[in-house]
């Protein structure tokens, strides 16, 4: 017998000021088909009554509202590519409400009054993607929304093409941005910043209690969570302030990628022209980013100009956090697990050795603790020469191995990996995306029947841009 579906809703977002979010339903879909739940995170959010595939597909491509829900869209500006955009939101998600502090979210679910010019809704693509990278992410131990389901509409969606439309929902412990404070600073709507303000402290910084411990939190769990990207090299492709959640959780899987071989300057997305958000650049961006949310957050101070002086500083000090940050997890992707005088020196010259040879970033660092990296180079002396300083160091560590183990996946979601999966999706088979969520479920495991998802791209393979869609 199959029970009813059942969230338990707190919808602690609607009962924030209503010049946040807009009130709005889910537009139905013509045929929804449930095709891809997961039921760990579902038990993990204590929603039950899961068997019954058609009403999940009802519920999560947006057709049926679940009981508790209160839908809404959530208002937000930001900064894209530097450039600000005064009004921003949800312009296809829609919020249903809040579970045990975790937001459950529709992504292309139809327009909203945010939408601008966009249809709200997803492709296949993009909703597959976000939810095989997402799971990716958090399987590495890096802060991330979740994905709960994926749903096919049953309708064509119209990009440079037409292409078959999905629903994605996604789970976040908030969708709150840098965007959504700056958008209620550029207004000067100081209720409703400092009730937002409230609302994030109560939920996602609890010890927190002003505005400059606030935004020092925040830069923080940014911080961190930069370097981790880094450390697995993650280019998120899109870090626009309204794509920077406030909780410090990668947010917004549009056209980002992993790294194969290895160079600082790697872009995927096809619309970053610049570079701006290139593979080594997040480590500046990323304060560029806090910046704005030290600006958003000046008018929460009684005096003004000493906000700003606090604030500034408490940026100032940003860059060598991160950099500090980053140095950390390169070391104990070489095997140290403490520091020493020199190791910066051994972490660079090495990733210069990879960049100048176009070494696999991920298969060369999982080689290490084989001692077998000599294979991922061409020019094997010049490897030779700088790991004999590698080794040296080394004696100095007492577990060398089992630190990098801990620190150097095997198996990342490779681009040209994601491409096959989606394309084998598009004709109706979920067998690669199946497979390719059991391999990066653990990701620092050596499986023989996962081997040919470690292999980087051939010329012919490679998958050199990615897309917002
Ligand atoms: P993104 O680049 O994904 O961060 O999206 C930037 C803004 O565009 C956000 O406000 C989105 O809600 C909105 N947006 C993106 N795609 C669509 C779409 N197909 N329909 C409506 N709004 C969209
Ligand atoms: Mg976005
Ligand atoms: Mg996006």
């Amino acid at each position: 017998m199959t029970s009813a579906l059942r969230i338990d809703f707190d919808n602690t977002y609607a009962r924030l000021p209503a010049q946040l979010f807009s009130k709005v339903t889910p537009t139905p879909v013509r045929a929804p088909e449930l095709l891809a739940f997961n039921h760990a995170l579902a038990n993990d959010l204590g929603i039950t009554g899961t068997d019954d595939t058609d009403h999940l597909a009802q519920v999560f491509g947006g057709n049926l509202v679940p009981e508790g829900a209160e839908p809404l869209a959530q208002l937000y500006a930001g900064h894209q590519f530097g450039h600000w955009n005064p009004q921003l939101g949800d312009g296809r998600a829609i919020l249903l409400g809040d579970v045990k502090g975790f937001d459950i979210q529709l992504k292309g679910s139809g327009r909203t009054p945010y939408s601008r010019n966009g249809d709200g809704r997803a492709w296949l693509g993009p909703v597959l993607r976000e939810f095989v990278v997402s799971e990716a992410m958090h399987a590495l131990g890096i802060p991330t929304t979740r994905a709960l389901a994926a749903v096919a509409t049953g309708e064509m969606v119209q990009r440079d093409t037409a292409l078959p439309g999905a629903v994605l929902t996604r789970v976040a412990s908030s969708h709150i941005r840098v965007g959504t404070f700056q958008i209620l600073a550029a207004r000067g709507d100081l209720a409703g910043l400092n009730a937002l303000f409230e609302y994030c402290v109560a939920r996602h910084y609890p010890t927190v209690s002003d505005p400059t411990s606030f935004l020092q939190a925040v830069v923080d769990r940014q911080a961190a969570l930069v370097a981790q990207w880094m450390s697995v090299g993650f280019i998120h492709g899109v870090m626009n302030t309204d794509n920077c959640a406030i909780s410090g959780e990668t947010i917004d899987y549009g056209p980002c990628a992993f790294m194969d071989d290895f160079h600082p300057m790697t872009v995927f997305s096809s619309i970053d022209r610049k570079g701006r958000y290139a593979f080594a650049a997040q480590a500046d961006i990323i304060v560029w980013n806090m910046a704005q949310l030290a600006t958003a957050l000046v008018p929460l101070m009684p005096d003004r100009d000493a906000a700003v002086t606090t604030f500034t500083q408490i940026i100032h000090a940003m860059p060598a956090k991160v950099q500090h940050l980053w140095s950390q997890a390169l070391g104990r992707k070489l095997g140290f697990a403490t520091t020493h005088p020199g190791d910066d020196q051994i972490s660079s010259d090495f990733l210069t050795l990879m960049a100048t040879q176009g070494a696999d970033f991920t298969n060369t660092f999982a080689s290490l603790a084989r001692d077998a990296a000599q294979d991922q180079f061409v020019d094997r002396d010049s490897y030779q020469d700088w790991a004999r300083v590698w080794r040296d160091r080394l004696e100095r560590e007492t577990d060398p191995v089992a630190t990098m183990r801990a620190a150097n996946p095997t198996i990342i979601p490779r681009n040209h990996r994601i491409e096959e999966m989606i394309q084998a999706a598009v004709l109706g088979d979920m067998t690669p995306f199946s497979r390719l969520s059991r391999a990066l479920a653990a990701p620092f495991e050596d499986v023989a029947e996962f081997q040919d998802l470690t292999r980087p791209p051939t010329q012919e393979e490679r998958v050199p841009f990615t897309f917002c869609g």
